[in-house]
């Protein structure tokens, strides 16, 4: 079980869950927000406050959503436009800052 951000953030992004989260497991990118599988504690502080509802169990992910499970651990796993290796696990997104970036998947969707 782990906490994802879907599609009702993109554009959005207005870090209200960011504030919440007490283990600083969610890196903000240019259009969405993403957390980070294995950092969050699934305490599920950040659900309630966001204005959108954009965040659910993974299990949980509306029908078409699926793509955003994937985009969550991609944003960590897999190295971002521009950089060369993978962000990883940096244990705070204070450490790390907004990253300005996306997944090609969430840069490229459509809302
Ligand atoms: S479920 Fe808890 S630990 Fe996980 S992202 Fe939300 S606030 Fe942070
Ligand atoms: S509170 Fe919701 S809309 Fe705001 S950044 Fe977090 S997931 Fe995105």
């Amino acid at each position: 079980m782990t906490f994802v951000i879907g599609a009702a953030c993109v554009d959005v992004l207005d870090r209200a869950c960011v504030e919440e989260c007490p283990v600083d497991c969610i890196y903000t990118g240019d259009r969405m927000a993403y957390i980070h599988p294995t950092e969050c504690v699934d305490c599920g502080a950040c659900e309630p406050v966001c204005p959108v509802e954009a965040i659910s169990l993974a299990e949980d992910v509306a029908a078409g959503q699926e793509g955003f499970v994937t985009a969550n651990a991609a944003f960590f796993d897999v190295a971002l436009p521009g950089r060369d290796t993978p962000l990883g696990s940096p244990g705070g997104a204070a450490v790390v800052g907004d990253l300005g970036v996306d997944t090609p998947f969430v840069a490229e969707y459509r809302k």
